[in-house]
């Protein structure tokens, strides 16, 4: 019952990451809705607000100015952007705010079906009309045909959501960004999801943007928005550099970026596949459920469509109160025009063991009722 993942080993980089935090109260499996920090990120975080109680708010901010640059300098290259224009947000529903609010064109836009819902909102709400891009049955970017589709009624922009939130599946963004640049249409990438997990590097976006508290492990609230020279205007710049922000919580980002480059980009991404594989191969026997990803599909997220009749909200639920272990509730609001029915997003970090793996799949039998 507790499926294969025996085949997990536990290596240095997964000790170091379970070392380098509290002990999880239970199993933590919800990585793409909120990872743990580390240790030193809640005390950076700590150290700065105390700092700020003893030299005033506006100097203690100067003198972290050398680790937000060395923050912004760490998201120039997970993007692959090294002369791209850095600057915090919120999160990523802020970045694409300021991003569609700034923009001097004309408002239309082309993005996957399975956009993430709140992203259409933001959407709707700056008055985009929004077409939708061509895909395969797997629910991936059909790349053949993108081209055409491009060509026959060219939106004024592309927003392309990279990992969504409600599946493992991982887009295609380099062939997206190759049509988009034969086009001349410019590119947003939402990398809520994909930053510091799948490589995200070097993509060709104008704009790339993420949250802190996903897969960099940083503190909630903060976000990061990255853009090409000159795709925003000087006005919009001038007002997001000055905006209010706890500037704490862009420390304990900064240096969660730090811990994250120096464990190895491509070390954590290596790792995070294999975790994916592994998810999908523990719990593909759960009877009644369903992994919905290819098992070696390159993302540590693994959803689960739930047996007929059995409420994914209230298994979340139960898997929290009886066995500690802490996954996703997928509602269809993630994906409005994707997703037909709930679904529940197991989503671990670099540190989870085939002990940990093993435990979900018993306590999902456990839990689930027929
Ligand atoms: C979480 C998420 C967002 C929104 O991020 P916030 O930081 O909560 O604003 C946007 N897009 C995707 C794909 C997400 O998973």
């Amino acid at each position: 019952m507790d499926g294969d993942a025996h085949d997990l080993e536990d290596t240095p980089l997964a000790q170091r990451w379970r070392e380098a935090r509290p002990p999880a109260a239970g199993v933590h499996v919800d990585s793409a809705a909120c990872s743990r920090q580390s240790v030193a990120v809640i005390e950076a975080t700590a150290q700065h607000a105390r700092h700020e109680a003893e030299v005033g708010g506006y100097v203690a901010a100067e003198a972290a100015a050398p680790v937000l640059d060395a923050g912004r300098a760490a998201v120039r290259v997970l993007a692959g952007m090294p002369d791209a224009e850095v600057v915090f947000t919120t999160g990523s529903n802020n970045a694409l705010d300021i991003l569609l609010a700034d923009w001097p064109g004309e408002r239309t836009l082309a993005c996957l079906q399975g956009e993430f819902g709140p992203n259409l909102a933001i959407m709707a709400r700056h008055g985009f009309e929004v077409r939708t891009l061509p895909l395969e049955e797997s629910g991936r970017l059909d790349v053949n045909a993108i081209g055409a589709a491009l060509a026959h009624d060219p939106p004024a922009l592309v927003h392309f959501t990279v990992l969504g939130s409600h599946s493992g599946v991982v887009q295609p963004a380099r062939a997206m960004a190759s049509a988009c640049h034969g086009h001349g249409i410019p590119l947003i990438v939402d990398a809520a999801q994909g930053f510091a997990h799948i490589d995200v590097a070097g993509i060709g976006a104008d704009a790339l943007y993420s949250s802190s508290r996903k897969w960099t492990a940083g503190p909630r609230g903060v976000g990061v928005l990255a853009t090409k020279p000159g795709f925003l205007s000087e006005a919009t710049r001038q007002r997001i550099s000055h905006t209010e922000a706890n500037v704490g919580m862009h420390v304990g980002f900064s240096v969660a970026l730090g811990e994250h480059v120096a464990a190895g980009v491509e070390a954590v991404q290596a790792r995070l596949r294999e975790v994916g594989a592994a998810t999908r191969r523990a719990l593909a026997d759960v009877r009644g459920w369903r992994v919905l990803e290819a098992l070696d599909e390159p993302s540590a997220i693994t959803t689960l469509r739930p047996p007929d009749g059995v409420d994914a909200q209230d298994v979340r639920a139960r898997l929290i109160a009886e066995h500690s272990i802490v996954a996703t509730y997928l509602g269809t609001e993630r994906a409005p025009r994707e997703m037909n029915r709930p679904a529940l997003r197991v989503s671990p970090h670099v540190d989870v063991t085939a002990a940990d793996l093993g435990r979900v799949a018993e306590a999902l039998a456990e839990v689930t009722p027929g």
